[in-house]
């Protein structure tokens, strides 16, 4: 009996802030039994410039993917892009704003908890600096200094939204980033719609040209999945799923709990190595 095809479009490596490596992903997505993977790390490609290599060695099909920061109508979304040209100058660009974002960011935040007599230097974050640095990286440090107990009590109590150490940054706009998503050829998708709160600001979210919805994510219940899909299939919008994987920073979340059949994936695939050319 053939094994049932299952893709994990939303994970994160070491180049944001999962912790496995590019290779070691691939590695642990060949072992769970899953036929495609998409890297969706926070505002960074840097990943496939290793992992699209290493999956060829190993012939499992890695499909181009990254998960955009954004705000419209200052609320916060995270938009996925898929099928985009790797190379192209304008989404390479807005990586690197990112970069420069995160990295004033950082400081910001670094700053306030000094001020509040808990002492991180900027320096103490430079060993992620392969890839997008941000919370879950100070959260890291507070839990290794003891300041707090966990990751989640370090956004509860520090850097979570609106807490007294977060600063939340230069904003970029969500219609802006779909605009350089299409200009490189790819689509964009609005990431885990169920976890947004406020539903007034997710419906002007839905009024932008988006391409599809992640209307399968990590272990949803059916029902709360039901809404997206009707909305997306209403619009003949990609539905695409994932897991949101992040390894040991997140251990709840497994690889492949969320996942698309080859019917979503193949024709995203077929889109990438044409885009490509590959
Ligand atoms: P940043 O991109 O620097 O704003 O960090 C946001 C990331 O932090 C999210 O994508 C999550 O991976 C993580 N995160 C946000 N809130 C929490 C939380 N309450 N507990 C643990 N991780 C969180
Ligand atoms: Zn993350
Ligand atoms: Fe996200
Ligand atoms: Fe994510």
């Amino acid at each position: 009996m053939t094994q049932q095809f299952r893709a994990d479009l939303h994970t994160h490596t070491s180049f944001s802030d999962g912790t496995l490596s590019p290779e070691e992903l691939i590695d642990k997505a060949i072992e769970v039994g899953l036929s495609g993977l998409a890297i969706t790390d926070h505002d960074t490609i840097d990943a496939y410039t290793r992992a699209l290599a290493y999956a060829k060695s190993r012939n499992f099909p890695l499909l181009g993917g990254v998960e955009f920061s954004t705000h419209h109508y200052g609320e916060s979304f995270h938009l996925l892009a898929y099928c985009f040209r790797l190379n192209d100058p304008l989404l390479q660009a807005l990586c690197t704003k990112h970069k420069t974002r995160r990295k004033e960011r950082n400081r910001l935040m670094l700053e306030r908890l000094n001020q509040m007599g808990i002492e991180i230097e900027e320096s103490e974050l430079l060993p992620f600096l392969e890839g997008s640095v941000g919370r879950p990286h100070i959260a890291k440090l507070l839990v290794e200094k003891g300041v707090v107990r966990s990751i989640s009590d370090a956004f509860s109590k520090y850097i979570g939204d609106g807490k007294a150490a977060f600063v939340p940054g230069e904003r970029m706009e969500l219609s802006d980033t779909i605009d350089v998503v299409h200009k490189a050829g790819g689509i964009a998708i609005l990431a885990h719609p169920h976890l947004m709160k406020r539903q007034r600001m997710l419906r002007r979210a839905l009024e932008l040209p988006l391409d599809g919805l992640e209307c399968y994510y990590a272990r949803l219940d059916p029902s709360r999945e039901r809404p997206f899909v009707e909305i997306a299939e209403g619009r003949n919008w990609w539905m695409t799923g994932g897991s949101d994987f992040h390894g040991e920073n997140r251990p709840h979340t497994f690889l492949g709990s969320s996942w698309v059949g080859y019917d979503t994936f193949d024709p995203l695939y077929e889109r990438f190595l044409k885009q490509n050319a590959l």
